[in-house]
């Protein structure tokens, strides 16, 4: 088959001889699920980042919701969040009988407005309602974020951060996830490592620490491998919340562990792959190429359209890429659009215009660390000859 005419895929996950190996010395070990494999992932991950506590948990979803009900999140509380994500952030809240607030993402950024919290929480009405604040680090860029944390620490409001994009992103401040009281990474096939399915929770807070660990596995007061190892009373165990079944299995972590020891030989791929394609777009003024911010963990290259300037829209733009044989997506369409968020609020797609206006020009390119230079090069060229073809408005 001509390799020029193979399509190249939106994303692929990057496991090896290495992760081969890991999965087999545990499905061999006679122990296969949360056990000492996930030990050692939570330890190394918590190194890595550079905080006190790490818990494995079986998706980010579960860890957000570990999150939320671990500070107390209940009926009636609000959390504040951003319409650009996916709904695992909001739903979460949904489970605690809570509801999202949304408020819309900064013009130039694809993250919660820093003014926009700022004045939900000085509202006189919302504001005392707000029990947390959950920002999203979109594509792995890291945005307002020391603003949000000010205003949050004024009023003693915790922010747990939506690192599912950002492992890893060193910024200014330290690592995303690592800034707010309690952040949750996501390793879903498509992100930046993966164990297929799974997510870190990681906090400074031992109390928290404390709570989701107990709550991630039945509310049982010890873990499993614990009552298997002990020596004495090993069969003893107490119940003292209805917990939840969040943990993650050790051949996951084995996977997780390998993955986690090439994060940042992954991101160095990623961030050559994006500055490549940044200078190949820089010079077309309908395209909108995503900045290159300090501490970027490029999990997406979210390209804008500037459709006043071309004669075609961006379904059209994703529907002739295809036709060349690129697989891309977008991030995201706006919770407020989805029938479930959009009736129980009654929104309209004009309430939150900035996401609005996002989502209708954004097209998320290929960036994955075995993408080939001919591949990433077709990538380029596919754009500039549908975008060519469709300049001149
Ligand atoms: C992928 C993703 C999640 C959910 O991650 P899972 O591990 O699949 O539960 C949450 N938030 C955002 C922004 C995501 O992209």
């Amino acid at each position: 088959m001509n390799r020029n005419t193979d399509f190249i895929p939106f994303a692929l996950p990057c496991l090896g001889p290495r992760e081969e190996e890991a999965v087999l010395r545990v499905l061999r070990s006679g122990w296969i699920t949360t056990g000492a494999e996930t030990r050692s992932f939570e330890e190394e991950f918590a190194r890595f980042v550079g905080v006190p506590h790490a818990l494995a948990v079986n998706s980010a979803t579960a860890g957000l919701h570990l999150a939320l009900e671990a500070l107390g999140v209940g009926p009636g509380d609000l959390v504040v969040t951003t319409p650009y994500t996916f709904t695992a952030t909001a739903e979460v809240v949904r489970y605690l009988g809570a509801d999202p607030l949304f408020v819309d993402i900064g013009p130039d950024s694809f993250s919660l407005d820093p003014r926009g919290v700022e004045k939900t929480l000085r509202d006189p009405e919302l504001g005392p309602r707000v029990k947390a604040v959950l920002p999203v680090h979109v594509a792995g860029e890291v945005r307002g974020m020391e603003e949000i944390l000010a205003s949050c620490a004024r009023r003693g409001i915790p922010v747990v951060e939506d690192a599912a994009h950002s492992f890893p992103s060193r910024t200014a401040l330290g690592f995303a996830g690592a800034l707010g009281r309690i952040g949750v990474y996501s390793f879903y096939a498509t992100k930046t490592i993966t164990t297929a399915e799974g997510g870190m929770v990681v906090t400074a807070d031992r109390e928290a620490a404390a709570r989701m660990s107990r709550m991630r596995l039945h509310g049982i007061d010890r873990e499993v491998w614990d009552r298997y190892t002990a020596r004495d009373a090993s069969w003893r165990y107490e119940v003292v919340a209805p917990g939840f079944k969040y943990n993650l299995t050790d051949i996951a972590s084995a996977i997780g562990r390998v993955q986690l020891s090439r994060a940042d030989e992954f991101l160095a791929r990623r961030r050559e792959i994006a500055r490549t394609y940044r200078e190949a777009f820089a010079r077309r003024d309908y395209l909108i190429p995503p900045e290159d911010s300090r501490g970027h963990a490029w999990h997406l290259f979210p390209l804008q359209i500037d459709e006043t300037k071309l004669t075609l829209d961006r379904d059209e733009f994703i529907r002739r890429l295809g036709r060349k044989g690129i697989g891309v997506s977008v991030h995201f369409i706006p919770l407020h659009l989805h029938p479930y968020w959009r009736d129980r609020y009654g929104l309209r797609p004009g309430d939150f215009p900035e996401a609005l206006k996002k989502y209708s020009r954004v097209i998320s390119l290929p960036i994955y660390p075995s993408l080939t230079e001919d591949q990433v090069g077709r990538v380029i060229q596919a754009v500039l000859e549908v975008g060519d073809g469709g300049a001149g408005a």
